[in-house]
């Protein structure tokens, strides 16, 4: 297992952060090599590079800049997806706090491959010292012609705005994010047509998370062929994953390809086992939208095909480990709750779905439940998204997935928890944080 930090080497060092600390540790330099290319040719590197889109769906990076029509009468745009809300996942805050310069360089990468001359970062309106750190970034690089009518004097003109958003869980969709940067609702949209061709503005657009955007330098200073192998086949470089839950040492981690949840959570290096000497008892791998791995299932790496071969996925890298003191049946009406609130209400299955999901978990944690509620919550949820495998929804966009995967994969993998709570009428566990807390979150 290698374990090179070619994302974070600099990150908390002093001044790394601010425009003269980036450049001194060879900031830049990457920008100067690819304008020396051709757009076509940074596209192909980035292909070569095996980079994986880090927000969710994994898909193939440079693949998706190809998308983009070259020819396009319209302006054509980029969309920076910093609207992280997945629960759990807390890594694009990290990085924009630590390296916001890579992501500007790596903006403007991107400007020059696919022809772009305006970007747009769409940031989570409750990220407010985030979104001033974005600005101050955004005015530097515009005073050292970076950004502008000729960034670093290539003739190529790049304007980047920093948008701020309401805070709602839908608008990290990339179609739900282009509807609320045009002002409208943040509802999703049917696709296709796909955003590469009939995006913002119905314009072409690409739409690129943090981490990803962020990693564009690196490609760049490796070289591209050495950054793919660095990673496994057809996942090139390291990834950042955001653990919380029960472990030693929670916090954002930059893993190689092959490291399994097992070495991740247990190893000294890294997370350092579990408080107290208790055991794993199950880990959302990617978000609170993946399905749950039990403590058996943790031999698995944490790359995209590794999870997709298990049926799972490699997510928004949020890890969350959760000890043999937590209710299942709880950890899902959490998460239930989350997406019946999210929904934002255009498709029946999920706006009806979601709350009826919901009310049937809570009304087994409370100890109300039937045998009979455990097939009726399944047929619910896999009338949303049967699962396994993944990517059958029947909803405009993948909320319906985020909520019926976790429904699902818990009831199957921890039936007895749900049916001791319906025998005895009553939750075995005690609530971590007494029960006033308790009626609080009900409310
Ligand atoms: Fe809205 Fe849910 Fe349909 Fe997505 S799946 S568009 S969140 S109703």
């Amino acid at each position: 297992m290698m374990a090179q930090r070619i994302l974070t080497q600099h990150w908390y060092k002093p001044g790394y952060n601010t425009l003269e600390g980036y450049k001194a540790e060879g900031g830049f330099k990457s920008l100067e090599r690819v304008l020396a290319m051709k757009p076509e040719e940074v596209i192909e590197a980035v292909k070569v590079s095996n980079l994986r889109g880090r927000g969710g769906a994994g898909f193939p990076t440079g693949l998706k800049w190809s998308f983009v029509p070259k020819d396009s009468p319209k302006p054509k745009y980029l969309c920076v997806n910093a609207d992280e809300s997945e629960p759990g996942t807390y890594k694009d805050r990290v990085i924009i706090e630590q390296d916001p310069f890579s992501l500007m360089e790596g903006i403007a990468i991107a400007s020059w491959a696919i022809g772009v001359h305006t970007a747009y970062i769409y940031i989570r309106g409750e990220f407010l010292s985030q979104a001033e750190i974005l600005e101050k970034a955004v005015a530097d690089c515009y005073a050292a012609g970076i950004f502008g009518e000729s960034i670093l004097n290539s003739g190529h003109r790049l304007d980047v705005y920093v948008h701020r958003g309401a805070g709602a869980y839908i608008c990290g969709e990339e179609t739900g994010l282009l509807n609320s940067l045009e002002g409208g609702k943040g509802w999703p949209r049917l696709k296709p047509p796909f955003p590469a061709v009939e995006g913002l503005f119905g314009a072409p657009t690409v739409a690129n998370h943090v981490e990803t955007i962020n990693t564009r330098p690196t490609i760049f200073r490796l070289c591209p062929k050495g950054y793919a192998e660095l990673g496994a086949e057809k996942s090139g470089g390291t990834r950042l994953v955001c653990v919380s839950g029960h472990v030693n040492k929670p916090g954002v981690y930059e893993i190689p390809m092959d490291l399994t949840f097992n070495e991740l959570i247990h190893d000294e290096k890294w997370c350092g086992g579990i408080p107290g000497g208790r055991k794993v008892k199950a880990v959302i791998p990617g978000g609170s939208s993946a399905p749950i791995l039990r403590a058996d299932e943790l031999d698995v790496a944490a790359e995209y095909e590794a999870l997709k071969a298990v049926d799972n996925m490699a997510g928004s890298g949020a890890v969350v480990v959760m000890d043999d003191s937590t209710c299942m049946v709880r950890a899902l009406w959490r998460v239930s709750k989350f997406y019946a609130e999210e929904s934002c209400g255009q498709c029946t299955p999920c706006r009806e779905g979601t709350p009826w999901m919901e009310r049937i978990v809570r009304k087994i944690e409370e100890g109300q439940g039937e045998m009979k509620d455990l097939d009726l919550l399944m047929s619910v949820a896999k009338a949303i998204a049967p699962y396994p495998p993944i990517g059958l929804g029947t909803t405009i966009c993948a909320l319906g997935d985020a909520a019926a995967l976790p429904v699902q994969s818990y009831v199957m993998k921890f039936r007895e928890e749900f049916e001791q709570h319906i025998r005895e009428k009553r939750c075995p566990f005690p609530h971590p944080f007494g029960k006033l807390a308790e009626e609080v979150i009900r409310k």
